[in-house]
């Protein structure tokens, strides 16, 4: 019988709580650190006691999720710390598609996805000697916005990225991907692609509330000018949006065309749950500056499902009860081995 594994963090609750509601015996890979916040929730069946996340690369812990037949759930946390080297190295069977994780960490590889899928990227600045408007720096990787800025001109770029060198985030330019900024509503789509059946599901839209672009807001122009440190796109937590729902045909046909294009360019293609990032701007044109090519945390505040999951589902259908449920379907169908890689 399969279970169903995921690393202690992100959107290990929701996972596991999901894979419990649809009968899977359910494991955890945890840091001690953590061990008290996770026994505290009976749903979870097992926990794989590791000193860090990167045991996951060791024969034991593998060993241990093997004997259990698991299938390893990823999310953020898989991807933020460790290399795509490492995650395509893993021996245990990866729900949906690993070798896209690596374009999800890559800012050329994921521009290069995203362009082949027809999304309105914000165009990329190459050279800083090129910032003619304001542009947004982000550090490669899933950094969840940690030391992210804005800058309008090189002469703004090159102090602040000078500051984020000094406070050791970053060694040089390479280390940061230049974006036009665009200005509007932020928009993460969530989605779920069934390779089973063929259908791309919406399943949700949430905002980020990143701390401290989100707190300048509240802070006068006069006393903002005094400021001196650079601020962040850290996220610290999630809140649910509904679109319009005249936008609801577009989010179908970009979901649908990035499903398309994963399958051109890395198979098996956009398996499982995926998040398309960006922002409507005053003419609900939708410029797309990221995506997840895994379950995203801002799926958490769906547990009992979402408004567009209560249109597909006639019960509470969170996304990782989605995930738990394609495995059950795949298994009943013997075809395991579309689902995971
Ligand atoms: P994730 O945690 O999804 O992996 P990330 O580290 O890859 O995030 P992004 O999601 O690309 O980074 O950017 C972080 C935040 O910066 C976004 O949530 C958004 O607030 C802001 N942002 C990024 N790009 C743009 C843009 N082009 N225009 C406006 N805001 C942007």
């Amino acid at each position: 019988m399969t279970s169903i594994a995921t690393l202690g963090s992100h959107c290990a609750l929701q996972v596991l709580k999901g894979a419990k509601d649809e009968g899977f015996t359910t494991l955890l890979v945890c840091e001690k650190k953590r061990e008290s916040l996770y026994r505290r929730f009976s749903f979870i069946d097992e926990l794989i006691m590791v000193d860090s996340f990167s045991e996951i690369l060791t024969d034991e812990c593998q060993n241990k999720l093997k004997e259990k037949n698991a299938v390893l759930v990823p999310h953020g946390t898989l991807i933020s710390q460790m290399t795509s080297d490492e995650i395509e190295s893993i021996n245990v069977p990866i729900f949906g598609n690993k070798w896209i994780l690596r374009w999800e960490s890559d800012r050329v590889m994921k521009e290069k996805l995203m362009l082949e899928s027809k999304l309105n990227v914000p165009k990329s600045v190459k050279n800083p000697k090129d910032i003619k408007r304001l542009v947004i720096a982000k550090r490669h990787g899933a950094a969840g916005g940690k030391g992210y800025f804005m800058a309008s001109s090189e002469d703004e770029y090159n102090r602040k990225r000078d500051k984020l060198i000094s406070q050791g985030l970053i060694k040089d330019d390479s280390d940061l991907y230049l974006q036009e900024y665009h200005s509007g509503v932020l928009a993460y789509l969530q989605f779920f692609y069934s390779p089973i059946t063929e259908e791309l599901e919406f399943f949700g839209v949430d905002k980020r509330h990143e701390s401290d672009i989100e707190g300048l807001g509240r802070i006068p122009a006069k006393e903002q000018l005094d400021i001196d440190e650079i601020p962040s796109f850290n996220v610290i937590a999630n809140s649910p949006l509904v679109l319009r729902e005249s936008l609801l045909e577009k989010v179908y046909s970009m979901g649908e065309s990035f499903v398309e294009a994963s399958k051109r360019l890395v198979t098996p293609g956009m398996n499982g749950p995926f998040c398309i990032e960006g922002v409507y701007d005053q003419d609900a044109n939708f410029f797309s500056f990221e995506f997840s090519a895994r379950i995203v945390a801002g799926t958490n505040i769906f547990m009992e499902g979402s408004p567009y999951t209560a249109l597909l589902y006639d019960e509470p259908m969170s996304m990782g009860r989605r995930i738990a449920r394609e495995v059950k379907i795949a298994e009943s169908k013997n075809m395991l081995e579309k689902i995971v890689t």
